[in-house]
């Protein structure tokens, strides 16, 4: 239609077909489904063990230039590919999405199924909910979370004996360890399975992790983006006010009395236990994460197996002890009901496009503060559907500089999976906006240098689509630019941008249509795909794992941003220092930078040249695999603008349906 209706009446007026036809088209047993509703439906990892011997289909990535605060079209770009491959070129292909945060669906950027005529669909089902992946993390995690504090609680609050007692009850008379305490105490060397042959020395080993609170590095989360949550200080009810240790009343009123004498310092060092302590002198500092920043999240989407992903939830490093020891997950004994948590959000969701083709739509990791991929297991499972001839197109968040840099580099690693094309999506409005068009902002209407042809505008630009291209040619595969067309932009702005891409090194470079018209106007896009997979990929990874963790910084600072140098904080270096020293050096690396600019300063468009890129901290994700550094300052927990998308959401309470999502 024309003018094209919003995203959500398209979606409306397509009726989805149910999803056990659906299933059953692409090769799905009955038993190998689990639905949710009319249109959803898990996929039980069975079908791996299934289809082991089946070769596996093309692998494609779609990545993006430096966007706009609006987002170029990745996600639509993904949906119109495989409309048009399918529906349009009789290939089987499947679409491999993130699913979205609710933080920005009632935030700034609205849902992120794709849009106009190249959508999944029910799009509010997709935005919403879905199948309960994200709230089943955020369980996980905050139970981890609790399981944190609760112990240091009860540490600080009883003897050795008491702990020990407590951890290891008398059953009918009788004291057995569980199998994860078992497994902790041959972890501290103790080759003992009788609870009442340990010593005194073992117990109090066993019994007290001896966690030191300034080093806890794991946060709540949630799926809203809370700005209020971003730092706060907990346990500050009457029966945890001091952060729950039997000295904390008298050392509070001391702390009082002391506070203008340098002594208050002396009693910290004395009863170092409740640091960091806030002004009241109660309670512990502590912030929470937006749920998709969660490592339970990184390592859904890297997981490849149950056993594995349990395993990966017993290695998340949370803090460190008092002598500077990894604390893990393992350590609190959470490991097996964390795992029970998740064990249904670890099979990929099935839903649809407009046109009827598949799609899964599993984890959702931004790719700023994460890494931006969907789940391997969705990908690995789509690779053996599709045959041999087919094609998984998958996505990669933000620009390529981040979101295809670590595909590459930790998604694909993990995974053994050798990608065949990136489609590297560009528009006209990005393009202008990198040759020094004014700024774009969401909620704003765009200026005429956008509305109206800018030939100069585009041609300077055009430098920041030449770095990515480059940026994907080192790691070997070829490249295909989709431009993807919006009403304003003209005949002669398309043919530039097409006709530098290809100077600049892309194997083909296509103007795309499915926003306004589906899938029939990305059939040159699938084209141009379908030929690149044939030239054959000489995939390599851009630096080694054996590499010093600022070795490793350095080159994706250099090679892929551009950047003349690193400068590592205090802070970021000893933190370098301690997980080389805990065993953990030879990671991957997981750069947590803005998603507006290839340096660390949103405002710098085009290919910012000569900057020092400032590591301000690092963290370590050891469950999901990688070290993970942040360029300046990154919030992990975004905040909501003045008018949030939240004002247009309501529902119709007489149809059920739901308004003004977009
Ligand atoms: P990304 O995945 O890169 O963040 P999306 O595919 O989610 O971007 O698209 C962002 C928004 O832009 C969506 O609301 C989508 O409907 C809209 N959009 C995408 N392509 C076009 C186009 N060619 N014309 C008009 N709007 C578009």
């Amino acid at each position: 239609l024309s003018p094209v209706p919003s995203d959500l009446e398209i979606s409306r007026a397509q009726t989805p077909k149910a999803v056990d036809v659906l299933a059953k088209e692409i090769g799905l047993l009955a038993d190998e489904i689990e639905i949710y509703g009319r249109s959803k439906a898990k996929v039980r990892l069975s079908l791996l063990e299934r289809l082991k011997d089946q070769a596996d289909g093309k692998y494609v990535l779609v990545a993006g230039i430096t966007p706009t605060p609006l987002g170029e079209g990745k996600s639509t770009v993904t949906v119109g590919l495989v409309q048009a491959l399918t529906a349009h070129l009789n290939i089987n292909s499947f679409a491999c999405l993130r699913q979205p945060s609710q933080g920005p669906t009632f935030g700034v950027k609205g849902g992120a199924a794709g849009g106009g005529y190249a959508q999944v669909i029910p799009m509010e089902e997709f935005n919403l909910h879905l199948t309960g992946d994200i709230h089943a993390i955020t369980a996980a995690n905050n139970l981890l979370a609790a399981a944190i504090d609760t112990r240091i609680f009860h540490e600080n609050t009883q003897t050795d004996k008491a702990l020990y007692n407590r951890l290891v009850p008398l059953v009918n008379g009788v004291r057995e360890f569980s199998s994860i305490q078992l497994a902790r105490l041959k972890k501290l060397g103790i080759n003992k399975t009788d609870p009442s042959t340990l010593t005194e020395e073992e117990i109090s080993k066993f019994a007290r992790l001896n966690i030191e609170p300034s080093t806890i590095t794991w946060q709540r989360v949630l799926d809203t983006n809370d700005r209020f949550l971003r730092k706060m200080t907990i346990g500050q009810a009457p029966t945890e006010k001091g952060y729950s240790r039997q000295l904390s009343l008298w050392k509070t009123g001391l702390r009082t009395i002391l506070r203008c004498l340098p002594l208050s310092s002396w009693l910290d060092k004395c009863h170092p236990l409740d640091t960091p302590m806030n002004d009241s002198g109660g309670g512990r500092q502590a912030q929470f994460d937006i749920a998709v920043a969660s490592e339970i999240m990184a390592v859904l989407a890297l997981t490849d197996s149950l056993t594995d992903m349990k395993e990966r939830l017993g290695r998340m490093v949370v803090a460190s002890d008092k002598n500077g020891q990894p604390v893990t997950a393992e350590d609190l004994g959470v490991t097996g009901a964390l795992t029970v948590l998740m064990k249904d959000a670890i099979k990929p969701n099935l839903m649809q496009t407009l046109e009827g083709t598949p799609v899964f739509v599993h984890a959702g990791p931004f790719a700023n503060i994460a890494h931006g991929n969907s789940s391997v297991l969705a990908d690995k499972i789509a690779l053996k559907l599709v045959g041999e001839e087919g094609f998984v197109v998958t996505e990669a968040g933000f620009g390529a500089d981040i979101g295809m840099e670590k595909f590459f580099n930790i998604k694909c690693r993990a995974s053994g999976l050798v990608p065949n094309v990136v489609v590297l999506v560009a528009t006209v409005r990005a393009l202008k906006m990198h040759g020094g068009g004014p700024s774009v902002t969401a909620g704003v209407p765009l200026k005429k240098e956008y509305t109206e042809e800018n030939i100069q505008l585009v041609a300077d630009g055009c430098c920041n689509l030449q770095k990515q291209i480059q940026v994907a040619q080192l790691f070997g595969v070829p490249v295909v630019v989709a431009l993807n067309v919006f009403k304003t932009d003209t005949r002669a702005e398309i043919d530039l941008v097409c006709e530098l891409a290809k100077r600049a090194g892309a194997f083909d470079a296509v103007p795309c249509y499915h926003w306004s018209v589906g899938g029939k106007g990305s059939v040159d896009l699938a084209r141009a795909v379908r030929e690149a997979a044939g030239q054959g990929s000489r995939f390599r990874f851009l630096y080694d794992l054996q590499l010093p963790i600022v070795e490793k910084i350095r080159t994706i600072a250099q090679a892929v941003y551009g950047a003349k140098d690193i400068e590592l904080s205090p802070e970021a270096q000893s933190k370098i220092d301690r997980y080389t020293q805990q065993g953990f050096g030879n990671l991957p690396i997981c750069m947590a930078k803005t998603h507006l600019s290839l340096s660390h300063q949103p405002d710098k468009k085009g290919v910012p040249r000569d900057f020092i890129l400032p590591i301000s901290d690092v963290r370590a994700s050891i469950g999901a695999g990688f070290i993970y550094p942040l360029v300046g300052t990154m919030s992990t927990m975004p905040g909501l603008p003045t008018r949030p998308c939240f004002y247009d959401i309501d529902l119709d309470t007489e149809t059920e349906q739901v308004k003004g999502l977009f």
